[in-house]
C-alpha cells in the first residue's frame, strides 16, 4: 500500500538543523504514527511521503515555509518585569504559559533587562531548514472514524491516551457517551 491521503502511516524520523545538529527523533521501536492528508505532520514532510510504501527512505529538507513557519515578528512581546512575581532567577531560554485570546500559547524568555522580560511565542523552529531522514514502518488504510475525527485511534494517537484498542476504538471506552464518541475536543 501506498502513502496516501486517508492512509495510517507509520515511520522512523530523525530531524536535523542545517548544521547537523539531530532536534527530534523517534524512539526506537516507537514510530511516529499519523492519518495522512489531514495536516497532522508540518505540510513539507507530509508532502514527501506521498506514494512511498513499507521500507522506504526519504529524506526531505523542508524550508521554514513548509515547516513551522517564519517567525512572526508580532509574537515577540516586552513585558514588565514584575509580571513574572514568583520566579525566582529568570534567563533566557525558560517558557511560559501566556494567555492570550486565542487560548493559552507557549512563549520563550529571550531577553531579560531590569524592568523588562521579552518573550517570543514563535515555534522554536520557526525559520529553520528541517533535514527529515525518514524510514516507512507501516502503511495501513485508516477507519472511517478515524477520517471523520482527522486523527488516529490506535497507539495512543488519541487524546494523548494509551487506552484506545480493537477496532479503533477510543480512549473513553468506559465512560458514558455516544458511541462513536471519541470525547477528543476535534
Ligand atoms: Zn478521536
Amino acid at each position: 500500500m501506498q502513502i496516501a491521503e486517508g492512509t495510517v502511516v507509520a515511520m522512523d524520523y530523525a530531524l536535523k538543523d542545517d548544521e547537523g545538529t539531530l532536534l527530534d527523533q523517534s524512539q526506537p521501536g516507537q514510530p511516529l504514527a499519523y492519518l495522512h492528508g489531514y495536516k497532522n505532520i508540518i505540510p513539507g514532510l507530509e508532502a514527501a511521503l506521498v506514494g512511498k510504501a513499507v521500507g522506504d527512505t526519504v529524506e526531505v529538507r523542508v524550508a521554514p515555509e513548509d515547516g513551522y513557519g517564519v517567525p512572526n515578528p508580532a509574537l515577540e512581546q516586552v513585558v514588565p518585569r514584575d509580571r513574572f512575581q514568583g520566579v525566582e532567577s529568570l534567563e533566557v531560554g525558560m517558557q511560559f504559559q501566556a494567555s492570550t485570546d486565542q487560548g493559552p500559547v507557549s512563549v520563550r524568555v529571550v531577553k531579560v533587562e531590569e524592568d523588562n522580560v521579552t518573550v517570543d511565542g514563535n515555534h522554536p523552529l520557526a525559520g529553520k531548514h528541517l533535514n527529515f531522514d525518514v524510514t516507512v514502518q507501516e502503511v495501513r488504510a485508516a477507519t472511517e472514524e478515524e477520517i471523520a475525527h482527522g486523527h488516529i485511534h490506535q497507539g495512543g494517537g488519541c487524546c494523548g491516551g494509551g487506552g484506545g484498542g480493537e477496532g479503533g476504538a477510543c480512549c473513553n471506552d468506559d465512560k458514558e457517551s455516544k458511541e462513536g464518541d471519541c470525547g477528543c475536543s476535534h
